[in-house]
């Protein structure tokens, strides 16, 4: 029984043509999912077009140099083949990395718990995040024989997909908008912007595409086998992935946990109504409403309040601690609060939302102030709830490979990333704070080097937290509350950028850059920036706390003149 189905160019952003410059696959070819079966390329970039299933190819509809576009047919395939191709796509990774020690082959008997399974790897990583790409990619490069593991159809995880790149991308579109109406104090007026969604929508989606195709060329590169499905493991040396229809058992001699997170929700709000949304929910971009309310003043919160700011929403945000974006210096965030209040409709400190209900007007939330009074009510077109997100360790039955799971979902590690069972190790957002893609990303390469039998450690001095609020919030090190509380002596040098050339340039004098330093050694603890750019700042900061450097190192370091970066130069 054949299964023939016609694969098609999905949609990739908004290029309407590109051409097509290399056919990757050819008739009677068996093809995996996610395997790359031509290029193509417009004036903006090339991408690899990647294989929605597994199957045979049986005829090949384009040709070096067409034209296409959405929707025009690429190859007939036959599905029905998919098991055949599968297990043949598998056999030629065991091929080709067999000069590796370690490799094992298809439908290998997982020695440790005796379970028979339909292949084998020397690793396998479950979920296909920041974490988990880098390091199924590094440990490929490292020789291993790799599986990586993605329940969703695209690669890249929260960050890619609902996180840090949508949220910037239209971050960038809020900074232009509120830059071209600052320009009206500078005698220049570009009048009300005009603003075309779809078109929005389709520049963040063609940025996701691009880079989630990137990673999908990379892993064929590298010859890493991808599966789509939810993975759970199902004994201390094998997993079994759903992949809806089938489900297959894999064994493995080293596995990484790199499952990431969700948004927390709170109980008892009305999900159903499609009016409450989360920052996924957010970033689709469905329309402005006219009045939002963001529940959560934490840093996903306050960027999504900048961009429905800037296109027009009234935001409100509720916050239940007594200050935005807890755990960061006041005097840092206090010139974010100041702007925000003057372009927000409400900011609600030390308050929390108790209830939600939904009617034809739109979703009425009930705010409880701090002391449990009753703080009223309001009315918003759409809520978006922010309020942290909570690990998925708890989802993967974990328990079966004998990994120990917090209650909270979080699963605990050592300096190599390995859990209390080690062969598995896990990185990224489901071993802890903070949750940010830069830390899964070298936890990743850490554990993939580790798997391969190299010596490393994650020890960092400090992983640095941004902010990209306009304006933006960033700090790294020790953090002044943090010195307060543990009572660690330090020193303070602050610079306000009224005193900035640059920043007066720019009209944004609102920032600040500080540095805490050893008193005794003078060495760098901890720094702190806010101002347009703060997030680009701070590396140079984070550089030289990891080198050691002291304030005479930065006084000393010539830095050029006029720009943001002599702010901390001049603290
Ligand atoms: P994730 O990116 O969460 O990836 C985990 C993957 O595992 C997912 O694709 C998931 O589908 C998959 N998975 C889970 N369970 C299974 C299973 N059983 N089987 C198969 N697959 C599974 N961080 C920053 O550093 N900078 C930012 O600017 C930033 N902005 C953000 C903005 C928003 C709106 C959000 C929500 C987050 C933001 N973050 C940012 C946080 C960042 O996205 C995360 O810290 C990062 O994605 C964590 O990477 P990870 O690899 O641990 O997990």
């Amino acid at each position: 029984m054949s299964d023939l189905q016609t694969i098609e160019l999905p949609d990739i952003g908004d290029i309407d043509e590109v051409e097509v410059i290399e056919v990757l696959v050819s008739e009677g070819d068996s093809i995996a999912p996610e395997q790359s079966l031509v290029t193509v390329e417009s004036d903006k970039a090339s991408m690899e077009i990647p294989a929605p299933m597994a199957g045979t190819v049986t005829s090949v509809l384009v040709k070096t140099g067409d034209k296409i576009s959405m929707g025009s047919h690429l190859l007939v395939v036959d599905a029905a083949a998919a098991a055949v191709s599968d297990t043949q796509a598998t056999a030629n990774v065991a091929e080709t990395s067999s000069s590796t020690e370690q490799d094992t082959s298809v439908t290998a008997d997982t020695a440790a718990a005796g379970r028979q399974t339909d292949e084998s790897y020397q690793l396998v990583v479950i979920g296909a995040g920041p974490g988990g790409y880098t390091a199924a990619f590094r440990a490929a490069d490292l020789g291993m024989n790799v599986l990586l593991i993605e329940r969703y159809p695209v690669l890249g995880g929260v960050c890619l997909n609902v996180g840090c790149i949508p949220s910037k991308a239209l971050l960038h579109t809020a900074q232009i908008i509120n830059e071209a109406s600052d320009m009206a104090d500078h005698g220049i007026s570009f009048g009300e912007p005009q603003i075309d969604l779809d078109k929005l929508r389709g520049f963040k989606e063609g940025v996701i595409s691009q880079l989630t195709g990137g990673l999908a060329g990379l892993a064929k590169q590298r010859k890493v086998t991808v599966a789509h499905g939810v993975a759970k493991f199902t004994s201390p040396n094998s997993l079994s992935i759903d992949e809806g229809e089938t489900t297959r058992e894999v064994g493995f001699e080293n596995a990484i946990i790199a499952a990431g997170s969700q948004s927390i929700q709170i109980p008892g709000f009305p999900y159903d109504d499609p009016r409450l949304i989360d920052s996924s929910g957010a970033l689709e971009l469905e329309d402005i409403p006219e009045r939002l309310l963001i529940i959560g003043g934490g840093i996903i919160g306050l960027e999504m309040g900048c961009v429905y700011d800037a296109l027009g929403s009234k935001v409100t945000v509720v916050e239940l601690s007594k200050e935005l974006i807890p755990g960061a210096d006041r005097d840092l965030v206090r010139p974010l609060e100041r702007r925000l209040k003057k372009r927000f409709e409400k900011i609600l400190l030390g308050t929390r939302v108790s209830s939600i209900t939904a009617n034809d007007k739109g979703l009425v939330a009930g705010f409880t102030a701090a002391n449990n009074d009753d703080a009223g009510s309001d009315t918003f077109d759409r809520i978006l709830l922010a309020v942290g997100r909570s690990p998925n360790g708890n989802k993967l039955d974990a328990e079966k490979a004998g990994v120990a799971v917090d209650e909270r979902g979080f699963i605990s590690v050592d300096n190599q990333q390995r859990t209390n069972v080690s062969h598995i190790f896990a990185i990224g957002d489901v071993v802890g704070q903070p949750m940010l893609a830069h830390k899964a990303t070298h936890e990743g390469k850490t554990a993939a080097e580790v798997a391969a039998g190299h010596k490393a450690w994650f020890d960092p001095m400090t992983i640095p937290s941004v902010a990209y609020t306009d304006p933006e919030v960033a700090w790294m090190g020790l953090t002044e509350t943090e010195a307060l509380a543990k009572s660690i002596p330090f020193e303070k040098a602050s610079f306000p950028w009224a005193a900035s050339g640059r920043a007066l340039s720019i009209a944004r004098n609102e920032g600040i850059t500080k540095v805490l330093y050893d008193p005794e050694s003078k060495r760098i603890l901890g720094a702190g920036m806010t101002g347009p750019n703060a997030g680009e700042l701070i590396a140079e900061a984070v550089l030289a706390l990891e080198m050691g450097a002291d304030i005479e190192d930065i006084s000393l370091t010539v830095h050029p003149h006029p720009t943001l970066s002599e702010t901390f130069n001049f603290a």
